[in-house]
């Protein structure tokens, strides 16, 4: 039947082993194939036009030979393929097709805090405030003095806050707040005109704890204040409970509790019931349905007066709240140092909080 081939056919299936053994890689053995037995140009394409040009009484053998050729070709190639392919595993080479797009470098992400505060900066823009920021590295004075701290309050000691060595007077910063006496001072001179004063100031701060589970020498607060005609504590209340259902859920409760800082008058802290279990009791909420969220009040007369404001026209409303006390919380996360170790596990499982 063989002698029904056209010579160069007969060349081709004779250089054909060699060929398949040269192929060392499956580019060349796909190259090998496209040549043999591909739709078209290939010598399994020329034979079917041959078929179809051969006379009636050729067909039957031509075609049997044909098909005979085709396949063992097939399962010459499919065998070379198999081998070639085990031996790319056995090196763990990997394939690489050209026909695919390249891969994208992994992108990076707002780390799980940052989206925290910037979150809770959204709930309080549409309500008319706006972000300001204040320098880490403060004076006593704006992180002290203006909030109403009195000289000999615990606080101001060494063993809480870090002085900067060489440079009397001035620290870390220990709390948001100087950022308040800062913008009161800056916006006094315009109060009348915008009307009222509110803002929200997130930021780093620093205190002189020992790293554990629940503490870190260098945390992170949002602090928020508005300053109108007439504000009491009936204001506060109903701005967080807007603030926090938009945080945690329509069904969510807050309740206040009296409690003391120096820059307010009243004080209070501010609990949420537990978003966790839903107020029945869950470890978080230590079985009691409530969390403790922040604290707040009205701002003191005192603090006013000293940012050059008159506390006989103008009252208004303060409030901090810890950013990894509530992102703990919220992500079921039992240890602080997770969020400063970087691990980029954590850090995409933390996805989940926004
Ligand atoms: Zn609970």
């Amino acid at each position: 039947m063989d002698h029904l081939l056209p010579p160069e056919i007969a060349d081709a299936d004779r250089a054909f082993p060699e060929a398949l053994a040269a192929c060392g890689d499956l580019d060349a053995l796909l190259r090998l194939k496209g040549a043999y037995i591909g739709r078209e140009g290939s010598h399994a394409a020329r034979l079917m036009d041959l078929l179809k040009a051969a006379p009636k009484e050729q067909k039957r053998d031509l075609g049997a030979a044909i098909n005979g050729l085709k396949n063992r070709w097939e399962e010459a190639l499919k065998a070379r393929q198999a081998e070639v392919e085990a031996a790319r595993k056995a090196t763990g080479a990997q394939l690489w097709d050209k026909s695919l797009p390249p891969p994208l470098p992994p992108r990076g992400a707002l780390h799980p805090l940052n989206r925290l505060m910037d979150r809770l900066v959204d709930v309080f823009r549409p309500l008319g405030f706006h972000v300001e920021e204040g320098p880490e590295v403060e004076t006593e004075a704006h992180n002290f003095d203006g909030l109403n701290i009195p000289a000999d309050h615990p606080a101001r000691g060494s063993a809480d806050t870090f002085y900067l060595a060489g440079h009397p007077g001035l620290l870390l910063r220990t709390h948001t707040s100087p950022v308040q006496v800062r913008t009161l001072k800056n916006l006094a001179p315009k109060i009348l005109e915008m009307g009222g004063i509110r803002f929200l100031a997130p930021g780093r701060v620093y205190r002189k704890d020992e790293i554990d589970p629940t503490h870190s020498p260098m945390f992170h607060q949002v602090e928020g204040m508005l300053v109108g005609h007439d504000i009491g504590m009936h204001h506060l209340k109903g701005t967080l409970e807007y603030a926090l259902r938009a945080l945690f859920g329509p069904t969510t409760e807050i309740r206040l509790r009296p409690s003391y800082f120096p820059f307010v008058e009243p004080g209070c802290e501010v609990d949420v019931s537990c978003p966790l279990c839903g107020a029945k009791g869950c470890r978080v909420c230590k079985g009691s349905g409530w969390v403790e969220i922040l604290g707040a009040g009205l701002i003191h007369p005192n603090v006013l007066s000293l940012a050059g404001i008159d506390p006989a026209e103008w009252s208004g409303w303060a409030f901090g709240m810890g950013v990894e006390r509530m992102a703990m919380m919220l992500s079921q996360t039992p240890d602080l140092r997770l969020f400063f170790e970087n691990d980029q596990r954590f850090l995409k499982a933390m996805g989940g909080l926004d």
